[in-house]
């Protein structure tokens, strides 16, 4: 039984994002979620890059850290190590995550810290007036690309799975009873979480709209014999997108060490609890001197 209430996690500031935006239901389920796990706003630290949907921690009552664009997951790493009891949560656009911040996402799957990165792709770059990103399909006609992209879309899913990540889901703003139940698996796995949003930018992308995703997506809950622990099986569907895009948990990998598990020092505690030690730093100041000056 939970004690916490939604209440606790409502924020002051007032949204800027327009009527009918794909972030909107995002932010409900973050809050759905970390209710039904009993997770006080206390407990919780967000982080943001730049875009629409970087602002979400603004309208939250929760920690929260605005960094620059494509930085939201170095940031959120930096904090995990620094106090690994918090729940950590990354938000981030597609193009400032999988573009301007594309090294840091291929590089956070690879060290599997346990942060839930949950990445709004709206297939556009919403807050700078509809340019394409480096999820809009190909030919995808925009003002920065009259003619159509000549780009291939990166396939973010696909490519969290061959660099590491020990989760990966894609939920959808169309259905938010189902993005509760994936945002709420993603904290409670130990390892970094990938959760790709379908999230229509109803202003500039008048392609991939609500009704454009409601004909294409699919359960995998509902797919008889779907076992998110196949690798292979979960490659396979990685690939599918256009007539059938799948939704849910689509890899997990269980039992792998999260990056904080291994790293010496923080198996005292958090490092912010341990204090600081300034005869010992002293001494190795001693010691760099003895053996470098
Ligand atoms: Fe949402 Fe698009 Fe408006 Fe940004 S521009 S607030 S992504 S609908
Ligand atoms: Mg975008």
């Amino acid at each position: 039984m939970s004690n916490v209430t939604i209440t606790e996690y409502q924020g002051i500031e007032t949204s800027t994002w327009c009527p009918g935006c794909g972030d909107f239901p995002i932010l409900k389920c973050i809050k759905d979620a970390l209710v039904q796990l009993n997770i006080a706003p206390h407990q919780v630290i967000m982080t943001s890059g730049i875009g629409c949907g970087s602002k979400l921690p603004h309208y939250m009552r929760v920690n929260a850290y605005n960094s620059v664009h494509g930085r939201s997951l170095p940031v959120a790493m930096g904090i995990k190590l620094a106090n690994h009891d918090f729940t950590v949560i990354a938000v981030t656009g597609d193009g400032d995550g999988y573009g301007i911040g594309g090294n840091h996402f291929i590089h956070t799957c690879r060290r599997n810290p346990q942060i839930v990165h949950i990445a709004e792709n709206n297939q556009v770059y919403g807050l700078t007036k509809g340019q394409y990103s480096p999820t809009s399909d190909y030919g995808y006609v925009t003002t920065t690309s009259p003619e159509g992209t000549i780009e291939v879309a990166i396939n973010p899913i696909a490519l969290a799975i061959t660099t590491g990540a020990t989760f990966v889901a894609r939920t959808s703003s169309g259905d938010p009873k189902h993005m509760t139940q994936v945002i709420a698996k993603a904290i409670q796995h130990k390892g970094y979480a990938l959760i790709d949003v379908l999230q229509p930018c109803v202003t500039f992308n008048k392609k991939n709209t609500y009704a454009w995703y409601k004909e294409r997506v699919y359960k995998l809950d509902d797919e008889k014999g779907y076992d998110p622990h196949d690798r292979k099986a979960a490659w396979a569907r990685a690939q599918e997108w256009g007539d059938r895009i799948p939704i849910g948990v689509i890899y997990q990998e269980v039992g792998r060490p999260t990056y904080e598990d291994q790293v010496t020092v923080l198996k005292q505690g958090p490092l912010v609890k341990q204090g600081f030690n300034i005869g010992r730093i002293k001494d190795d100041i001693e010691l760099l001197k003895e053996e470098f000056v």
